[in-house]
């Protein structure tokens, strides 16, 4: 049996059925209502619409100029910057622009590289991690791509942090996914070795010279011994093991592995401080 609707009530039900559609479709596209991932991508008049009431988690990336083997010597940020491409929707966070300019040490000497002082870093870096705390961000997420960075990174973050009720978290990216290397690969890894090798694979195969690669180009970091210049610009961080093996395939799966283990650190790091109450 049908109901017999007369105009009035057939309107107002297919307003409902309107506004149910709509409600559902908001629900499906929920991440449109992010016009963008990208921090650089924004007007003004969307972001204050978008932070921090749609969005409050942003990733930041440190990183810096040096030789990489046979790799591109800004793999200390694309690589980390993509990393950020593959979990910005699964963490709902916008993406800031990167920080190319770090602490190169050791490699300077190498080509097309060079360092800033760690004075003017740290300053610069948390004037940054301020920046975004004032515009509205309350996760300040900084993925590392650079090892002599994380100390003055710590710092900074610590200090922005704790002076503005800002929740922050710096991460090595290769270091807290070195489990992921031995997994994949079987082997430890390197500056440049096979997991940042296939890392830097994975964001661009034409990034990578495979044809100028010799076993020559890499030897062991040994912490009983420091030589400045590096001696070598692929650094293993175990004697025989992690030279690059230009695998794409097992490059993707490192990374998209790689990816989902940040993700769910800093799903889990969220929530701790959610449920903690700061
Ligand atoms: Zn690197």
């Amino acid at each position: 049996m049908f109901p017999i609707i007369n105009y009035r009530q057939g309107t107002v039900c297919f307003l409902l059925c309107l506004s149910l559609i709509f409600a559902g479709t908001g629900l499906v596209l929920g991440n449109e209502e992010v016009p963008h991932r990208k921090l650089e991508d924004y007007n003004w008049m969307e972001f204050k619409l978008t932070v921090p009431s749609k969005v409050d988690t942003v990733l930041l990336v440190t990183g810096t100029l040096e030789a990489h083997g046979v790799g591109n010597n800004g793999a200390d940020f694309t690589v980390p910057y993509h990393l950020c491409q593959l979990i910005s929707d699964e963490v709902n966070a916008i993406i800031a622009p990167y920080i190319p300019y770090g602490r190169t040490v050791s490699l300077a000497p190498y080509s097309g590289g060079f360092g800033i002082s760690e004075k003017v870093f740290k300053g610069y870096v948390r004037e940054v991690i301020e920046g975004l705390a004032t515009i509205g961000f309350k996760n300040i997420i900084i993925i590392n791509g650079h090892g002599p960075n994380r100390q003055p990174v710590d710092e900074a973050a610590t200090e922005v942090a704790l002076a503005r009720k800002v929740r922050c978290l710096v991460i090595d990216w290769w270091s807290y996914t070195a489990d992921i290397t031995m997994e994949v690969f079987g082997e430890n890894g390197g500056h440049a070795g096979i997991n940042e090798n296939a890392a830097m694979l994975a964001v661009d195969p034409s990034l990578i010279h495979k044809e100028l690669y010799s076993e020559e180009l890499a030897s062991p970091i040994d912490p009983s011994y420091t030589a400045i210049p590096s001696p070598s610009s692929i650094l293993l961080y175990k004697a025989g093991e992690g030279y690059p093996n230009f695998d794409l395939d097992q490059a993707k799966l490192y990374t998209k592995k790689v990816a989902e283990k940040l993700e769910e650190l800093i799903k889990d790091t969220i929530r701790r401080w959610d449920e903690a109450g700061f």
